[in-house]
């Protein structure tokens, strides 16, 4: 072990996932979660009137998400995952038809190119302003820079109305929780690329609820004298005295750590934090953060809607609805959904 002690305050994704990166590098360190229990906002619990496990946040990831599979392969769960076949998206329209747009299995982009083509959501002249713009963006040569939105840019691209409504502002909304407007473009398409354009893209679902995923990390810290974790235990302030940074809880105890490793949100880190180091360099992003909740919403049908994995809802304050019956292949009379809404 190393000889330092380390404070982890929110034992959320972020938290488990800094926790574990002491755990490799045999460092000592302390949790400290407000709530009774560990995931935050990716977490689970069983409904027994409806007799049905109930998801608070994640409904689905994408296989860009290599840091957090590693997470999910150090705990042992990362085989509950499924992963879809293809890249497909099925989207409903307020009338209630339904179209895919999806990447034909053909190398690279060339199968998007195609999908693209027979998806009718779109006009022609917007699929090819669309292809265009993919292209460009795809190129190794392309740079865009975080300074213009994401809107900004699509405009300055011949992006139409219809393109950009169809097409850029579902990916905003699921990806970053936001609208064009308030994107960083570069940001965006680095993501963008990683997710849609790489090579084995996919979308990933959990067969189990978040809770169950993330529930061998709690043994794991109880198995080791080196590592703590202190549930239902909210830090109300932290200080820095000399080289030290002492930390405060709710129930009145003090701590002392060699350093602190924050992983609540950051609309919270006001709330802890010495208000002199509010205004410093470091702090400053906080000012022009805004916080957007998720909402998921269930609801239980005696018919089943349809038979993908998810869709996205085109036009309606819910953007996504989730088939909870295919994704943990519930065998029952009734079907589950989640309507979901971002950018709240
Ligand atoms: C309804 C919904 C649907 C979502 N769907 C998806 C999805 O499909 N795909 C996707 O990728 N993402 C999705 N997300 C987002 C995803 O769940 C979050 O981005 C992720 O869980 C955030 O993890 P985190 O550790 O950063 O923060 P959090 O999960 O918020 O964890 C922070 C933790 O810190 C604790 N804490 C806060 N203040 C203190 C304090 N002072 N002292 C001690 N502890 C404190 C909190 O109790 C919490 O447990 C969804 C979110 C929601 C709400």
């Amino acid at each position: 072990m190393l000889n330092k002690n380390i404070a982890i305050v929110g034992c959320g994704v972020a938290g488990i996932s800094a926790s574990i990166e002491l755990q490799k590098r045999k460092i000592a360190h302390t949790i400290f979660e407000a709530k009774r229990f560990i995931g935050g906002r990716f977490y689970s619990f069983y409904d027994p009137k409806l007799d049905f496990e109930i998801e608070n946040g994640q409904h689905l990831f994408s296989s860009a998400y290599i840091n957090f599979f590693e997470i999910l392969k150090f705990l042992g769960t990362f085989k509950y995952l499924k992963t879809s076949k293809n890249l497909s998206v099925p989207f409903i329209s307020p009338s209630g038809k339904t179209a895919r747009l999806e990447a034909l299995t053909f190398p690279n982009q060339f199968g998007f190119f195609l999908g693209l083509l027979k998806f009718p959501f779109l006009s022609f002249k917007s699929k090819i302003t669309l292809l265009k713009l993919i292209k460009k963006v795809n190129a190794e040569s392309f740079s865009t820079t975080n300074s213009i939105s994401v809107k900004n840019f699509l405009l300055s691209n011949q992006q139409n109305e219809e393109v950009i409504k169809v097409f850029w502002q579902p990916i905003g909304v699921s990806i970053f929780n936001n609208d064009l407007e308030n994107i960083p473009s570069a940001l965006f398409f680095e993501t963008f690329k990683k997710a849609f354009l790489g090579e084995n893209t996919s979308f990933v679902f959990s067969t189990l609820g978040s809770s169950s995923l993330l529930a061998p990390f709690t043994e794991v810290i109880n198995n080791s004298p080196d590592y703590r974790i202190n549930l239902n235990k909210k830090i109300i302030s932290i200080f820095k005295e000399g080289e030290k940074f002492l930390v405060h809880t709710n129930d009145g105890e003090k701590y002392e750590f060699d350093d602190v490793i924050l992983c609540i949100p950051p609309q919270h880190l006001p709330n802890i934090l010495p208000a002199n180091w509010l205004g410093n360099n470091y702090f400053r992003f906080l000012r022009v953060l805004k916080h957007n909740p998720i909402v998921s919403i269930y609801a239980i049908f005696e018919k089943e809607l349809f038979k993908d994995d998810f869709a996205f809802l085109l036009d309606s304050p819910f953007h996504w609805i989730f088939n909870k019956t295919l994704i943990h292949n519930y065998k029952k009379d009734v079907f589950l959904y989640s309507f979901t809404t971002s950018n709240g």
